[in-house]
């Protein structure tokens, strides 16, 4: 027996009803069940910071008595000395004759009071420091004199002196300011102060035209699409839809009166949204229309904002949770409605244990809820689409924008003729420089996509085009520099590095990996009038990097934005009127064979940034390979066309969603030990897949990326049309001793169940 150290809540942190969701999670993932509750929690949970200790009437009355333990004495003299303190300046004060079982007994006796510490305001808030011009100054002409021989001083006084500058903000403008700013200070020519600024302050943004106060009136479209939701709602059963319309349609506007009703049946709603866009934006649009009543769950907060915001959920004071992923945990009561927009974004499968998918663990809680579900996507992954075309799910459309706004016209210019024919060897074919040109003239806005998710290092024919693929799993094969070798990441299958290409005899290179960077160096240096910016990951590690640039962009202080995936969603920038797509093979040559599908729905994505505003957008796609199906597909904004083709190609190769996967992952530092323990995992696996109804195995084989940080990797794929099937095996397979006690400890083996990323 041990004692009980604390009893630190009064209402239990997890429902019964998130307890049976993590369980069934942790069954359906092969995850640990006390990972996935540790993932529906906050991470702010167990912060010392938030329990505040005060003195009970009895606790007053017993430091008087003494007689108690001279231990409990020390905590009550503490406490009533400082009226209100947190465990950890408990612990902190009394150092080693701190013992956590003191204070729970006194807790527990009612000698002491405890509190959760939760600030008033409902918005997070975050320090920023402002410099400005002091106040107090000297007169103009005293700091003329004063900075004559300054000139890297003069430089930034005059720029304060159009206004005000968050730091962060003076630190893009002169990367070398802190000297300079430093000794203007010591002059007392400027100062700095910290104000308390909102993280999701759309106020900021000035986004009084995109969202109005009141509900609209629908459209015809909407009108049809909500009278049926309506139904579900008022049904209150489970019931999932799957929404698809096109960017602009006013998918937002629905999700946002259904959610109403959903409150108005003294209900609650999870509104879910891929992490990137979880921008100010949005948070300001459902702000606006809810007030107080949204609770936001953000990796952007800090662990202890995080977990105010969890309490006030778990309290039942706000009854709108609206986050990413882990928002499908919200600990809500009465579950009404859950909406998943983006419902293809790949963020929504965790990519480390658990590796659970919050579409299709949302989809469990409302119907053990009794909730209605909405996936709305402008182009839903393949899984959801098959499903609504099953009848599993209901199928909703919104076929058109709002208003008179048209779908941006796409041209798509063949890179290969740019260069034989034309001689141009810039990235910029002429009809982008062109394009982008006369944006400038017009005072317009430029978007530059690089669609690049990691560097996939695939053999194209420098003539047709032509990408070395896999007979049997139709994905590109990787080139590997080391061995000179290319490679199936899914069947292994090797071959040599062809000197030709096999159908037009042409010259074969190697194409590898192309960055944001080096694209802005060669837009600088082709358009060296024009102000560029850069959105990617490098450079707006922080929110308030980020909130720059977006009001630069809003407010037509950039002229040409290079970008990747980062900008695609969430953002409405209605000056931009021209998207440049500058390589958009890239992301069809990664070895997996949901690449298509994500190619079409980043493009389908991103020419949906073009002319939001009143002048009509225009899209250049760059490629080298102009005859691949999907261009096509995009060009005419046609959805349905690209999942009837995409479906039978699955079908043909057996891929989900015809199928499920399950992967086992394997690392290890060693190549020639790893090789070894496949061999053998393999000959333990194959008498289970014997005896198992309809399930393939696959590989092993090489992941895609080889080696990673130093550790080699290999995965297994099972695969099989019927779930229950896979499952079973997959419980069996992680039984086997192979995979139970690996030998040594440098193993590393995760099973992913309904892979995303693979
Ligand atoms: P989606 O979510 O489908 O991309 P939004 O809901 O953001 O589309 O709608 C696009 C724009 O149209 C927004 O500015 C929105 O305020 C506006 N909008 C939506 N519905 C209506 C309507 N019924 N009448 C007028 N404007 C609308
Ligand atoms: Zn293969």
């Amino acid at each position: 027996l041990k004692n009980l150290e604390d009893v630190p809540d009064t209402l239990p942190v997890i429902s019964p009803e998130l307890l049976a969701l993590t369980r069934t999670v942790a069954d359906r993932y092969h995850a640990g069940w006390g990972e996935v509750i540790k993932a529906a929690l906050p991470a702010g949970l167990d912060d010392e910071e938030h329990e505040l200790f005060s003195l009970s009437p009895q606790g007053e009355a017993a430091l008087q008595t003494s007689n108690l333990p001279s231990a409990a004495q020390a905590v009550l003299h503490l406490v009533h000395k400082r009226k209100q303190l947190s465990r950890k300046q408990i612990r902190h004060a009394l150092k080693k004759n701190y013992k956590s079982h003191t204070l729970a007994t006194l807790k527990l006796e009612g000698h002491l009071h405890t509190e959760t510490r939760l600030r008033k305001s409902s918005v997070p808030y975050k320090t920023e420091k402002i410099v400005r011009i002091a106040a107090d100054a000297a007169p103009q002409d005293a700091v003329e004199t004063l900075l004559a021989r300054s000139p890297k001083q003069k430089e930034l006084y005059d720029c304060l002196q159009n206004g005000e500058l968050p730091l962060p903000e003076l630190a893009k403008r002169f990367p070398k300011y802190s000297g300079p700013l430093r000794q203007l200070r010591e002059k007392g020519l400027v100062e700095t102060l910290s104000t308390q600024v909102s993280r999701f302050d759309g106020e900021a943004l000035d986004l009084s035209a995109a969202a109005p106060d009141g509900p609209l009136k629908f459209t015809p479209d909407q009108e049809k699409v909500y009278a049926t939701l309506n139904a579900a709602l008022d049904a209150a059963t489970f019931h999932t839809f799957l929404l698809q319309g096109v960017t602009g349609s006013g998918k937002t506007e629905i999700y946002i009166r259904c959610i109403q009703q959903a409150l108005d049946a003294g209900r609650t709603a999870i509104m879910m949204v891929p992490e990137i866009s979880l921008t100010p934006q949005t948070v300001f649009l459902f702000r606006r229309r809810f007030g107080e009543n949204v609770a936001i769950l953000h990796s952007g907060l800090s662990a202890v904002e995080r977990y105010l915001e969890w309490e006030k959920i778990r309290q039942g004071e706000v009854p709108i949770a609206i986050g990413a992923r882990s928002a499908v945990f919200a600990p809500l009561k009465h579950l009404g409605i859950v909406v998943i927009d983006e419902e293809h974004d790949g963020s929504y499968k965790q990519d480390s244990t658990p590796r659970y998918h919050a579409r299709e663990t949302a989809i469990a809680r409302a119907q053990a809820a009794g909730a209605v579900v909405v996936l709305g996507s402008a182009t839903p992954s393949m899984e959801s689409r098959h499903k609504a075309m099953n009848g599993e799910y209901q199928y909703l459309t919104l076929p058109k924008r709002i208003g008179t706004r048209l779908m941006p016209t796409v041209h798509l210019v063949d890179m290969r003729k740019e260069r034989d024919e034309r001689k141009n060897y810039s990235i910029f074919s002429v009809e982008m420089k062109r394009a982008i040109l006369e944006r400038m003239d017009r005072g317009e806005q430029v978007f530059l996509f690089l669609n690049r998710r990691g560097t996939a290092n695939y053999v194209v024919c420098r003539k047709c085009g032509f990408v070395f693929e896999c007979p049997h799993c139709s994905v590109s094969l990787t080139f590997h520099s080391r061995s000179k070798i290319l490679m199936c990441h899914y069947c292994n299958l090797t071959r040599v590095m062809p000197g030709h290409c096999v159908e037009c005899g042409g010259e074969v290179i190697r194409f590898s990996g192309f960055g944001t960077q080096k694209l802005e160096e060669e837009t600088r240096a082709l358009f060296p009038a024009a102000r560029i910016a850069r959105l990617d990951r490098d450079t707006t590690r922080t929110r308030s990097a980020f909130e720059a640039m977006y009001r630069d962009m809003r407010e037509g202080r950039i002229d040409i934005l290079i970008g990747t995936q980062m900008i695609t969603k969430g953002h409405d920038f209605p000056g931009v009127t021209l998207v440049g797509v500058v390589y958009a093979d890239l992301s069809l040559h990664i070895p997996d064979f949901r690449s298509c599908e994500r190619t079409f729905q980043l493009l389908t994505q991103v020419a949906g940034r073009a002319g939001r505003g009143t002048v009509p957008g225009r899209v250049v796609i760059q490629a080298h390979n102009p005859d691949h199906y999907v261009y096509d597909y995009v060009a005419r904004h046609d959805y349905n066309g690209f999942f009837d083709k995409e479906l039978a190609l699955r079908q043909r190769l057996h891929y989900p969603p015809l199928t499920q996967l399950v992967t086992l992952a394997i690392e290890h530092p060693s190549e020639a030990q790893g090789e070894a323990y496949m061999q053998h995992l393999q000959s333990q696996l194959a008498p289970l897949i014997r005896e198992a109804e309809g399930v393939e195995l696959l590989g092993p084989a090489r992941a895609a990326l080889y080696r990673l940080q130093d550790q080699y990797r290999w995965h297994f794929i099972f695969r099989s049309r019927h779930d229950e099937a896979l499952q079973a095996l997959a419980h069996k397979a992680k039984q086997l001793d192979a995979i139970q006690k690996p030998p040594g400890s440098q193993f590393k083996l995760t099973l992913d169940v309904d892979p995303v990323n693979m």
